[in-house]
């Protein structure tokens, strides 16, 4: 087993870093001890090292399920570009052919591979399963597992039935890891998972960089928008719009006002859309207007700003989308605009979904007005939700810290939180 100096010398000689992140050390240990492990880290925070790095010391293959395609490929080229072995990681998903399957099979089989991506609905085939079965694994790494939880912000069905699979396969150390850490995922989480005595690692959720604001939304929203980004020349930023239709059309508007913008939402032909996206990754535009579909795994270090042009659905949504802000640790700018009257449009869409699935939407629904109503410190809110207690009174980077309102208003919502 790797000691200290020599966990160091791996990570220096396989992914190029000096030292690690926040507590990566601590929960690659327990891993390599065989424990299962749990890990609650913001994002950006430096998640996928935490698996990726026990699965090149361990024998066998490590068997990571994780829930986008585009994702995935991101991942398993960036792990072969710090491999000599080409096959070191693979995937297995929807979008590959017979051959490519087998080809990864074969790398599997003939002891290459230490890495294996999965998707869910992959992991679900019979087929795999079978297949899994005859493979020597290392361990299993469920990412976003969130996604287990109908109170995290991207339920999938499917990651309800990964604890059975790996009891069929064969059980193995177990590594679930998530930037959504309110109690209630938390529980969910280690409940479905069969973990409820895995040590857990949870790093702080705060994120000094980023200032947080909520303004008013009127019939001048988008000329609001437009001084805001002028005033931000040349900064790259992300607006959040609820519907597809608003993401074209403020695209359109900004676009018409000279600001170098392009939209991006699922309903965009997949060409159009990757473009789009590496358009802004690559600094050819400066602002993209998009749907909830834009962002997960994307990892542009120097988004200046994130515009919420409608109240996002959940807190948790609202701290993964703002926290794509500022990655780099440099300023991160994120501005919500709040009407009450957007709850009612929120509610609606809700309608025809089983009731259960509408109560927990209306509940998250609150939770987010009154973060948006509320005159205390943004961020002691948003830590409270995430179950930290947040010790300054001030934290001297949101709306409600620099421009306090009066303490009466202020004191009194607190209590109600
Ligand atoms: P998360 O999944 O938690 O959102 P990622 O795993 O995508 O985060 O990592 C975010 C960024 O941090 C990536 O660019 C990654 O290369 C980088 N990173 C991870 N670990 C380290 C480290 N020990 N030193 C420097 N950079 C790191
Ligand atoms: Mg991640």
């Amino acid at each position: 087993m790797a000691t200290r100096t020599n966990l160091i010398e791996e990570l220096k000689k396989n992914f190029g870093f000096d030292t690690f992140k926040g507590n990566q050390e601590a929960i690659i240990r327990n891993l390599l001890d065989g424990k299962d492990t749990f890990v609650l880290m913001p994002t950006g925070g430096g998640k996928s090292l935490c698996y990726q790095l026990p699965s090149l010391l361990l024998d066998g293959t490590a068997i990571v399920i994780s829930p986008l395609i585009a994702l995935m490929k991101n991942q398993v080229d960036a792990m072969r570009n710090f491999s000599e072995e080409d096959g070191v990681a693979h995937f297995i998903n929807s979008s590959l052919n017979k051959a490519a399957i087998d080809q990864v099979k074969d790398d599997i089989m003939a002891g290459r591979t230490k890495l294996l991506y999965v998707a869910p609905e992959s992991l679900t085939k019979e087929e795999n399963i079978e297949f899994l079965k005859q493979v020597k694994i290392s361990f299993y790494a469920v990412d976003e597992a969130h996604c287990i939880s109908e109170w995290g912000h991207d339920f999938r069905p499917e990651y309800r039935r990964i604890r059975p699979i790996i009891n069929e396969i064969g059980s193995h150390p177990l590594i679930a890891l998530t930037a959504t850490a309110t109690p209630k995922v938390q529980h969910d989480i280690q409940k479905n998972l069969g973990m409820i005595d895995a040590e857990v690692f949870k790093s702080s959720f705060n994120r000094p960089n980023l200032y947080y604001e909520v303004r008013p939304k009127t019939q001048n929203i988008d000329r609001d928008i437009i001084k805001y980004i002028k005033s931000q020349s040349g900064k790259s930023g992300i607006i959040y719009c609820l519907s597809r239709k608003k993401v074209e059309e403020l695209a359109e508007t900004l676009k018409v006002n000279g600001i170098n913008a392009l939209p991006y939402h699922a309903g965009m032909d997949s060409t159009t859309r990757t473009q789009n996206q590496d358009a802004f990754l690559l600094e050819k535009v400066d602002v993209i207007v998009a749907t909830i579909a834009f962002g997960m795994g994307i990892d542009k270090p120097d988004v200046r700003f994130v515009i919420h042009y409608d109240i996002p659905k959940s807190l948790e949504g609202y701290y993964q989308e703002t926290g794509r802000a500022g990655r780099d640790g440099g300023e991160g700018q994120c501005i919500t605009f709040y009407m009450n009257k957007d709850l009612q449009k929120l509610e609606k869409f809700m309608q025809g979904k089983p009731i259960a699935e509408q109560e927990i939407g209306k509940q998250l629904l609150l939770e987010t007005a009154a973060y948006a109503e509320s005159s205390v410190c943004r961020r002691k809110l948003l830590l409270h939700y995430f179950g930290e207690e947040y010790g300054e009174e001030n934290c001297g980077n949101c709306d409600n810290c620099l421009n306090p309102k009066k303490q009466v208003e202020a004191q009194d919502l607190l209590c109600a939180v």
